[in-house]
């Protein structure tokens, strides 16, 4: 994951202040000198280290700070600030048009993730703002790219206007704008042509198709992975065409972060929204005061909600409740909960949301796999078995553990597991609030 490295450092810098009950200046400094390398090592453009690291002593050093009762903390909280207005301050969304359609022009660099990014933003904006979106294919060179948005379309069912490679990008983006309008999409996104290096034919045909299309929003695709040369990019495509935001992809690799922390700076251009994989549904807006309590080991709670809330069903939850009350939860109910958490993501990921988590899973192996055991011994059983839990007699046992592949142990451990939930579930369901506080501290002492 990127900011891995970064945040290791980071907080090992800050660790030798926080836990002194008194700092001096040396303290500050010391601790200053880590937090620079730090940021030089992610790659960090060496102005903004520089500027950066001169805020931070400038505030670290006031009198209030180091008079204050916990001067630690207060020098850990002015770095979580400025990380965030490195970042950027505030969270952008999209500027959609209040009536008729809003059209977005994807720009960037070959292999950035134009294509993939289309593709997310228009899942993306139809799930969470109910937009009915076209995707347009004017990227002209490659015969592939056509094709490769329209494979993109068919998986999410988004349709793609395309007329080939012998029309010009800008009449296709008129005769998109065009079929939009009579079918009633609201929501246009135009992938257009990309280089492996910028160059002037490139920048006038963009020019032209955005003096047609008259993009709401110019969206930079960078690859976070391609570092200081992101934010060269960066520059580039915003002074010709005066881009309204980035979207950071690959931001799942392990880049070291330099990018995510140099571009808004450097550029100017606020990072709108974060790839974070090949899937379609692996984009997120960028908010930077997460990022930076992500990156300082504060968890990210917000996101963490945001991210049930999308993979979780309501009335699906009531449902379970429910069964839980009455005992009635079974095998199949199982199955549908390890799917839901499945769908949260990387299972190691979504923990490092959690306050205090961050560091202590770095050694700690999560394997993903182990929840497609599960649901492959759950497929093992029959459809009686799954109903009534009830029923695992050792050589029932033994055979769904052949079916699925698995050796008889594990098959005993996840159903004793079963029970044990089952039977807690069962207890804490019809707990009062006064039982269930005393159950929740006594687990925690
Ligand atoms: P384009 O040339 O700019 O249209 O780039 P593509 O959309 O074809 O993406 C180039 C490659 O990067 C493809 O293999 C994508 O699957 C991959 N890719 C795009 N976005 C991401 C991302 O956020 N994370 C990862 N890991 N890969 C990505």
């Amino acid at each position: 994951m990127a900011f891995d490295s970064l945040s290791d450092r980071l907080q090992g810098a800050l660790k030798k202040v926080t836990g002194k009950g008194k700092l001096n200046e040396k303290d500050i400094e010391n601790m200053m000198r880590e937090v620079r390398l730090s940021l030089l090592e992610a790659d960090v453009n060496y102005k903004v280290v520089k500027q950066f690291t001169n805020e931070v002593k400038e505030k670290a050093l006031g009198e209030k700070v180091l008079k204050s009762l916990s001067p630690g903390q207060q020098v850990v909280k002015i770095v979580h600030e400025e990380l965030k207005q490195l970042m950027g301050e505030d969270a952008h969304g999209v500027a959609f048009k209040g009536h008729g359609t809003t059209v977005i022009m994807l720009v960037g660099l070959q292999g950035a993730g134009k294509t993939t990014h289309a593709g997310k933003l228009a899942n993306y904006m139809r799930k969470k703002h109910n937009k009915k979106p076209l995707m347009v294919a004017a990227d002209i060179y490659r015969p592939a790219a056509i094709d490769q948005l329209e494979t993109v379309g068919k998986q999410l069912n988004v349709p793609v206007f395309s007329m080939g490679t012998d029309v010009s990008p800008v009449e296709i983006a008129k005769k998109a704008l065009q079929q939009a309008t009579e079918n009633k999409n609201d929501l246009v996104i135009i992938d257009t042509a990309g280089r492996l290096h910028i160059d002037e034919a490139l920048m006038d045909e963009l020019q032209q198709v955005k003096e047609i299309a008259k993009p709401d929003e110019i969206l930079l695709t960078v690859d976070a992975m391609t570092g200081q040369d992101a934010v060269t990019v960066a520059d580039s495509f915003h002074k010709q065409l005066n881009v309204t935001g980035a979207i950071l992809t690959k931001l799942d690799g392990d880049t070291r972060g330099g990018a995510a922390l140099s571009i808004r700076k450097v550029t100017g251009v606020p990072i709108k929204f974060m790839g974070l994989g090949e899937q379609l549904d692996k984009i997120e807006v960028f908010h930077p005061e997460r990022m930076a309590s992500r990156i300082l080991g504060m968890g990210d709670v917000l996101t963490l909600i945001e991210k049930a809330q999308d993979a979780i069903d309501e009335e699906e939850a009531m449902d379970m409740a429910k069964k839980f009350k009455e005992a009635t939860f079974d095998y199949n109910d199982f199955k549908k909960q390890i799917k839901q958490i499945k769908r949260l993501g990387n299972l190691k990921g979504i923990m490092k949301m959690i306050p205090g988590m961050g560091k202590q899973l770095n050694n700690v192996d999560i394997d993903d796999k182990q929840f497609n055991y599960i649901e492959a011994i759950i497929n093992s059983m029959t459809k009686e078995e799954r109903r009534n839990p009830n029923l695992m007699s050792s050589s029932r046992r033994r055979r769904i553990a052949e079916g699925a592949g698995r050796n008889i142990s594990e098959v005993n451990r996840i159903i004793k597991q079963f029970e044990e939930m089952r039977k807690m579930m069962k207890k804490m369901m019809n707990m009062d609030e006064r039982q269930m506080s005393r159950m929740m501290n006594n687990q925690g002492g």
